[in-house]
């Protein structure tokens, strides 16, 4: 157990007056959760203090090298004023790994998610009470060693902040425009697709913004060696229906593991579907879609559960999924997850975490 040390902010914030307007990670609340490692001490100095800027050397490996990992998860209200977590303890072992590939040291398991449920304790004013809003919380170590030399820092800084965030779908579920990548890579064998670190969001911006400006909404990622098979949509997971079955790309490396994406599939597979976790041709889905068999398509993660996908742009070639509207299984996905997220509907799955009274 961590023994938490608490300083107390002189002035609170004013919370946001209309839940509508949070948008997404805009704006912070009043604490944040602190933990320093040094080499030769372990991490050590666990403490929850006002959010305040870092001070780091100009020459901080970070900043020049990326060695930074994070995760993300969110704080739910219920209607009985419970506030809740979903799954942290997959978060806390997705940090390990990736604290592994990126030669940080792992902050156990127990102790990231003590602090995650101390720093919303005493935030829980914060927890939004609008439907769909929730409190994102933001994990993150990163490399605070002043060098230049290309070598593992010997001091870190494990730190949560959080952000209350709004619905993300203001106006319904609405499925968005895909652009499928042919040119850029997002990640390849042997390199840090599995790891949620900086660095592969440092990669993926450019191609965003290119199709941005094309007027889609995100970009599906291809295999970094054949750019062949489909990997994921932007930073969500990707799954595909094709005649009745339910296709996603496997975690083998170059693929994040979605806490989201591990749900759906124990989702489906409860639900009698069969869930197939293999390589999957874009040529294939392509042609599915022009068969008139590729039934559904959606994203998944955290911050939108699950996004519907009505369109996808390969090269000279364009399907239209569906109607327009969001399917009727990616619905139920959607209702199933986020009812239990909300307490709306009992989790037979053990994955809700309670953290206190509202
Ligand atoms: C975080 C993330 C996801 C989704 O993971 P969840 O645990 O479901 O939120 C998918 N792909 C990438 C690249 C990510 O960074």
């Amino acid at each position: 157990m961590l023994d938490i040390k608490f300083t107390e902010a002189k002035t609170l914030k004013e919370k946001p007056a209309d839940e509508t307007k949070l948008g997404f990670g805009k704006i912070f609340t009043d604490y944040m959760f602190v933990m320093n490692y040094d080499k030769g001490q372990g991490w050590h100095d666990p403490r929850i203090e006002p959010y305040h800027p870092f001070e780091i050397a100009p020459g901080c490996v970070v900043l020049h090298y990326a060695q930074e990992v994070f995760e993300g998860l969110k704080a739910y209200r219920t209607k009985e004023n419970v506030i809740q977590l979903f799954r942290p303890d997959c978060n806390a072992e997705r940090m390990q790994d990736s604290c592994e590939r990126l030669c940080i040291p792992k902050v156990p398991k127990d102790d990231f998610i003590q602090a995650v449920k101390a720093l919303v304790e005493v935030e829980k004013d914060w927890v939004p009470h609008s439907e769909g809003a929730s409190l994102y919380i933001r994990p993150f170590v990163f490399a605070s060693m002043e060098q230049l030399g290309v070598h593992a820092s010997t001091s870190y800084i494990f730190c949560i902040i959080l952000s209350p965030s709004g619905a993300y779908y203001s106006t319904g579920l609405a499925p968005v425009r895909i652009y499928v990548e042919d040119e850029y890579i997002r990640s390849a064998p042997g390199l840090t697709g599995f790891a949620k670190c900086g660095g592969n969001y440092a990669a993926s911006i450019k191609s965003g913004e290119l199709a941005e400006e094309l007027g889609y909404s995100q970009v599906l990622w291809l295999d970094g060696v054949e750019h062949k098979y489909v990997e994921e949509v932007g930073s969500m997971n990707i799954f595909f229906k094709i005649d009745g079955k339910i296709y996603t790309a496997p975690c083998v490396g170059t693929v994040l593991p979605g806490v989201t994406r591990r749900s759906i599939i124990e989702l489906c597979r409860d639900w009698g579907y069969e869930v197939i976790e293999e390589k999957i041709a874009i040529a294939d889905i392509m042609k599915a879609g022009h068969e008139g068999r590729l039934e559904e398509v959606f994203g998944s993660g955290t911050a939108a559960v699950v996004s519907p996908v009505k369109e996808l742009k390969y090269m000279d070639d364009t399907i239209i999924i569906g109607d327009g509207n969001i399917g009727s299984f990616t619905q139920r996905l959607y209702d199933t997850m986020t009812g239990m997220q909300w307490g709306k509907i009992r989790d037979a799955k053990g994955w809700i975490v309670p953290v206190c009274q509202g």
